[in-house]
């Protein structure tokens, strides 16, 4: 494709993008497709010869397009936001352009260098611990996802823990690792991968009501663990988690690492960047005193298109030390120097894309009072359809929705719990085959619930009202 042929097909490219958001709302939110429809769209062999890009464009439309849930729909609140905008669409498409791949400082320092600048800027934004600051012992880097970043940060917490025995020999004794009941999932996927395992996994009580890790059973725990001849690596906490944004007591299980010398890894993949906005930065409570290790996803709330995971570590020589191999090809003048991160030692792949360039954009477009506006406004329909549901007494709340997630059920007066859970269910798959929003479910204490998560920037009032107007409708039509 020549210069001027990517000129060309780049207009219409951007021209499709825009008319789809323009033309979102006319899409089911779910996507109707069955399984192999789009295969069965799609020819079972490649070209032999170069087809335009029209020809791609055109299958776009009739094969993808009916294969696509719609993530930036304003009747999507499904599982948790995941924002595309503008601003981030154009930064991935620059980084895209420039094709760099920034494994070494050397193979394109501004990749590298606009990512350390950027991550201090939203570590300033978040108000994190100057720790976390590339000034210091620590620093910020993007991962791909924050399941990468609990992964990376067990190693640097096993490095640390056992000055590197486990890298060189391999696991050889008993380590641990501490989550609770609700800590996301990627978090026993790292301990399979690192080596832990998944039964050495252990999970600490979570209160019933708060759904918050109890620290007085991770102190029982570890202590046990500890004991009977265990090393405990890392413990888990999390700000927001995954089901129904229950928030972990940050600075009571830090001071319980602190006394058993365990590396604490904070994951607050969705919450975390409520921090832009002054009132909700009780959020990071207990990091500038404990943390060894954060998280938070701009690609989930924060107007980043995914893949965009946001890390700090308060000391990067174990994550280095963990990380770092150098073979002679990519040996260079720049790493021997020790004057610059080379970030392949911060991740697992060696390669990597130009993430920084769309968090630069959106923060730069947005600026911080765009950012906080974008947050409050999810906060507040959230909120505001917390207190339409509360005064409705056909249904039930789960009190805690600080964020943008509302978990909470119709009543189902008279129906046992097992059977309300079908008729919960029931009630959920039928609002998403309307087409006209999106919702997820979860289970506490063993009973269903409906999520619905707000943070689309798309979505406005009138989107949330409709949504709750059509859940009390169909709910109405019985179980
Ligand atoms: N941690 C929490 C609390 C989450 O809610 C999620 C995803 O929803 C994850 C981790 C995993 O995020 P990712 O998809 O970036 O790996």
């Amino acid at each position: 494709m020549t210069p001027e042929e990517f000129r060309r097909y780049g207009r219409q490219v951007v021209d499709w993008i825009a008319d789809h958001q323009e033309r979102i709302e006319s899409y089911p939110v779910l996507s109707r497709a069955r399984p192999g429809d789009v295969l069965a769209g799609l020819p079972a062999h490649p070209p032999e010869r170069g087809e335009g890009f029209e020809a791609v464009l055109a299958d776009l439309d009739r094969v993808v397009m009916p294969g696509i849930t719609h993530w930036q729909h304003p009747g999507f609140f499904a599982y948790f936001p995941s924002n595309a905008t503008g601003p981030a669409i154009l930064g991935d498409l620059l980084s895209a352009g420039l094709g760099v791949q920034g494994m070494l400082w050397a193979t394109s320092p501004a990749c590298t260098e606009l990512e350390i600048r950027v991550l201090d800027w939203l570590a300033e934004l978040l108000d994190l611990p100057a720790r976390f600051r590339s000034d210091g012992t620590g620093g910020g880097v993007i991962q791909d996802s924050a399941s990468s970043a609990a992964l990376v940060a067990i190693l640097a917490a096993l490095h640390r823990a056992d000055g590197g025995t486990a890298g060189r020999d391999g696991v050889t004794r008993r380590h641990t690792l501490y989550i609770s009941s609700q800590t996301h999932s990627s978090l026993e996927k790292a301990a399979k991968i690192s080596g832990i395992g998944s039964a050495n996994v252990r999970v600490v009580d979570a209160d019933p009501l708060t759904l918050a890790m109890d620290p007085a059973h991770l102190d029982a725990l570890l202590a046990g663990d500890a004991a009977a001849g265990a090393l405990p690596v890392m413990v888990c906490a999390t700000v927001g988690t995954t089901s129904t944004t229950a928030v972990d007591p940050v600075p009571a299980i830090g001071e319980v690492c602190r006394r058993h010398g365990v590396w604490l890894h904070v994951d607050a993949a969705y919450a975390g960047v409520a921090a832009v906005c002054p009132e909700l930065r009780w959020i990071n409570d207990g990091l500038a005193e404990f943390a060894d290790s954060y998280a938070t996803n701009p690609h989930k709330w924060l107007l980043t298109n995914f893949d965009c995971t946001a890390m700090w570590i308060a000391d990067r020589a174990p994550l280095v030390g963990a990380l770092s191999i150098l073979p002679e090809y990519l040996r260079n003048q720049a790493t021997a120097s020790g004057e610059v991160v080379d970030y392949r030692d911060w991740q697992i792949p060696l390669g990597r894309r130009f993430r920084a360039l769309k968090l630069w954009s959106v923060i730069r477009w947005y600026g911080a009072e765009g950012l906080r506006e974008h947050v409050r406004t999810g906060v507040r329909l959230a909120q505001d359809l917390a207190a339409r549901i509360a005064a409705d007494p056909r249904f039930e709340l789960l009190e805690h929705h600080p964020f943008g997630l509302v978990c909470f059920r119709p009543r189902w007066d008279g129906l046992p719990d097992a059977e309300g859970d079908i008729a919960t269910m029931r009630l959920m798959d039928r609002l998403n085959a309307s087409g006209d929003l999106y919702l997820t479910h979860t289970r506490v204490g063993g009973r269903v619930l409906l999520r619905m998560a707000i943070g689309a920037p798309a979505t406005v009032g009138a989107h949330v009202e409709a949504a709750w107007d059509r859940i009390r409708e169909e709910a109405a039509a019985g179980p």
